[in-house]
């Protein structure tokens, strides 16, 4: 049954994982995130294809099932989008913990013979890699392919360009808003209820015939998207530090893992309320985790690496300066066990 709407429509479709052109993925069966968080089996060996967030978090979570996990990252190294010191200390913790961390590792090939038992990774080098699983950590791509972009002048499949109050740009006369995931923004829950909350005011102002206020950290303007993302990732063993040569204030790593009365356990603790607070300010109450200092998180969870940083720093450092009531991008590694 078709729906009309008088003021405007809001695509919020999300994303799905993005895997590689490979030959001989598909029979490889390999994971994405969904078989990585729902399998009922513990794999001996995982092979894990990508550094970014959902590689770190599932390599820490198979690890500590018991798997042995080998973790294939690309030269950018593990948590591409961070700051450098983040994925080291976490590329360390990890070596530490016995998993098999393989930093500037391109993979271009994968096979199952057979269509059963292991499988096997080939490497830009002429290496390979065995594991009973592997799972592809390799990006997002968005959830527009079959809803009808073409029949609006869009390119169906693709990321959809929003001004700061989260309308298309592509789109005339302005009736068409695209928020979280999709519009490429970043790629976190919380972000894209912070988008809802502007987006819907802002909708709500134009079909009042008020004002609209798009000017950074207005009414209407998604503005911490490009300065305040606070992110978490779930790693073991990782340790404290808030490097002096971080431009970021507020970047901080944190081990809790030893005792809960441990001063690194307060200082954890500290750190996060601190990170909360920080996206709070910015995006919220409802701060979970998560976040790039970026805009275009291609994967917030494991995307394609490269481009991230570089990208965040062109689009922020062509936008005003964050007011001091927005603190630069807060980041945590916040290790558990
Ligand atoms: C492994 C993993 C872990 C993550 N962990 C975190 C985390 O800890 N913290 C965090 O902030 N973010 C996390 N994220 C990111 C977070 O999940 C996304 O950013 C968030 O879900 C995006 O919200 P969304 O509303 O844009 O899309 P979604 O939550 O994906 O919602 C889209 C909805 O649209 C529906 N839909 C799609 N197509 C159609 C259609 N044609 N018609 C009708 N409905 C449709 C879908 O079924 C779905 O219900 C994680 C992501 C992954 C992959």
């Amino acid at each position: 049954m078709p729906l009309t709407a008088r003021h405007a429509i809001a695509i919020c479709t999300g994303s799905r994982p993005a895997l590689p052109e490979l030959a001989g993925l598909a029979e490889a069966r390999p994971w994405t995130n969904r078989q990585a968080t729902d399998s009922r089996a513990v794999p001996g060996r995982l092979a894990i294809v990508g550094g970014g967030g959902v590689g770190v978090e599932m390599a820490s979570a198979w690890h500590g099932l018991g798997t042995s996990v080998t973790l294939l990252a690309q030269a950018d190294g593990l948590l591409p989008r961070m700051e450098p010191f983040a994925g080291e200390l976490v590329a360390r913790a990890f070596t530490d913990a016995g998993i098999d961390v393989r930093i500037g590792v391109t993979v271009t090939g994968v096979r199952r013979p057979g269509g059963t038992g292991p499988v096997i990774l080939t490497l830009e080098d002429g290496g390979e890699v065995e594991a009973d699983e592997v799972l592809f950590a390799t990006g997002r791509q968005p959830l527009t392919g079959d809803i009808g972009l073409d029949t609006v002048g869009l390119e169906p499949g693709s990321w959809l360009e929003v001004d700061d109050t989260c309308r298309v740009r592509a789109v005339d006369d302005g009736w068409l808003y695209a928020l979280g995931d999709i519009n490429h923004h970043a790629l976190l829950t919380h972000q894209g209820k912070y988008q809802a909350r502007i987006a819907s005011a802002a909708i709500a102002a134009r079909a009042a015939g008020q004002p609209v206020d798009p000017a950074p950290w207005g009414a209407h303007a998604i503005t911490a998207d490009y300065h305040a993302v606070p992110q978490v990732f779930w790693t073991c063993r990782a340790s404290i530090a808030r490097p002096a040569s971080s431009s970021h204030n507020t970047v901080v790593a944190i081990q809790p893992h030893r005792s809960p009365s441990s001063p690194e356990r307060s200082a954890a603790v500290k750190a996060f309320t601190a990170c909360r607070s920080a996206g709070a300010a910015a995006a919220g109450p409802s701060v979970t985790s998560r976040a790039t200092p970026s805009r275009s998180n291609s994967t917030g969870r494991g995307e394609s690496a490269g481009g991230g940083r570089a990208r965040a720093a062109r689009e922020t450092s062509s936008r005003s300066p964050a007011p001091a009531r927005c603190p630069a991008s807060a980041a945590a590694i916040h290790a558990v066990r």
